[in-house]
């Protein structure tokens, strides 16, 4: 995650003093236009909309691209509850694929999962981990399904060249505080689609048609919600957005000297990665769960085993495995023209797979030199007694 400092507290000191707080309503450009513009073109994406949170991002490109009551859409076993969260927001359901061993669907497992009532597929790339989006696009086209890219822990990340979130139909970022960039909370949408654009625009602002100055690309308004964002959140994405590329090449240095590292070890084997010459996030894979547990033990330092983080597992996302809603009436299991199980077996493979995992940190606001000496030791690699600092 980007470091939050000086620069953000003055860009926000700015906002404050001009008086223009609110995403509408000011003359000229304010920062969150000024941030959408930048975004798009760092990304190379034709629309971009923020929003308030990568949840409300998610939601606001699911209603863009017209997923409800009766659709069930592919959503992998590891990931952040909000994923299958915001499909059920939008009426549909989440249906559970596995992940392989790099920690993102396997496209063999969704081509199993495709049903008539499948309208979309929802990759997640997790921990800046991108997924096989050759194999997910063309499973798409083939079956005639949306892909909904759910690139929260990924900004900025890129998969053959291109960024992940810009790749899919729709894409949906989030800017929370643990996130590549940082502002608090925060998110956006990009597409290439006019039409997603409108729609998720008229979706995140309930206020929309009173807003003449918009081009809505003759969509008819529909009512929506508020999941607005603040002119803050906008001066404090200008700041943080410049940070991004510089940040991905330190933790792509510090990948490139730690996996080199690692591969030389023979207690554990590199996690496999969808773009190897691109990868900024590190796994490694063991024999059995009781290695990768020992492992996690020795190295505390930037070092879990992924199945400990458990809320990114499916089998922890109670109220969704017990099917309840906030109201019965507006429960969407309710309105599903086929039952969907979330058996204890429905992940077997990627539980598995998970418990064997420990995710290692890339440390890319300490020198890389701390981060290979760190590496030697987790490779089990004898190294000359020197002390690093930890200061950046
Ligand atoms: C963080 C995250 C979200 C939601 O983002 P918020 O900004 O916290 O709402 C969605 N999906 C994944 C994979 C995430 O990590």
């Amino acid at each position: 995650m980007a470091k939050v400092g000086l620069r953000e507290w003055l860009a926000i000191g700015g906002v404050i003093a001009s008086g223009r707080l609110a995403r509408y309503g000011g003359p000229g450009e304010g920062p969150l236009d000024r941030f959408e513009k930048a975004f798009a073109e760092k990304f190379g994406v034709k629309h971009v909309l923020t929003v308030s949170s990568g949840t409300g991002a998610l939601i606001s490109a699911l209603a863009a691209s017209g997923v409800g009551p009766g659709d069930e859409v592919l959503v992998p076993a590891y990931t952040w509850i909000a994923t299958a969260a915001s499909v059920l927001a939008v009426g549909a359901v989440p249906v559970i694929v596995d992940i392989d061993e790099t920690l993102t669907m396997d496209p063999e497992d969704i081509a199993r999962r495709i049903t008539p009532r499948t309208r979309a597929i929802l990759p997640v790339h997790m921990a800046n981990m991108v997924c096989d989006m050759e194999a997910i696009t063309t499973l798409a086209r083939q079956n005639g399904l949306m892909v909904i890219e759910d690139a929260c822990q990924a900004v900025g990340v890129r998969y053959r060249g291109q960024r992940v979130g810009t790749i899919g139909d729709i894409g949906a970022f989030s800017f929370n505080q643990f996130k590549n960039i940082n502002i608090g909370e925060g998110g956006a949408v990009a597409s290439q689609s006019d039409r997603f654009f409108a729609r998720a625009r008229m979706y995140h602002d309930v206020g929309e048609l009173f807003r003449g100055h918009l081009d809505n690309y003759n969509e008819p308004s529909f009512f929506g919600v508020n999941f607005k964002a603040s002119q803050i959140q906008g001066a404090m994405l200008n700041v943080q957005l410049g940070k991004l590329d510089p940040m991905l090449r330190r933790m792509r240095r510090r990948h490139q000297v730690m996996s080199h590292i690692l591969s030389g070890s023979d207690a554990f084997r590199l996690g496999s990665h969808n773009d190897p010459q691109n990868a900024v996030g590190l796994h490694v894979l063991f024999e059995t769960e009781g290695e990768a547990k020992a492992f996690a033990a020795r190295n505390r330092r930037g070092v879990y085993r992924v199945f400990d983080s458990s809320r990114h597992v499916c089998t922890h996302w109670t109220p969704i495995l017990e099917k309840r809603a906030f109201h019965p009436a507006m429960n969407p299991y309710g309105w599903a023209s086929a039952d969907v199980e979330y058996g204890p077996d429905m992940c077997a493979r990627s539980l598995d797979i998970l418990k064997r995992t420990c995710r290692i940190s890339i440390g890319e606001n300490y020198p890389t030199a701390l981060m290979a000496y760190l590496a030697r030791r987790m490779a089990g690699r004898k190294t000359p007694e020197r002390r690093f600092s930890y200061a950046a």
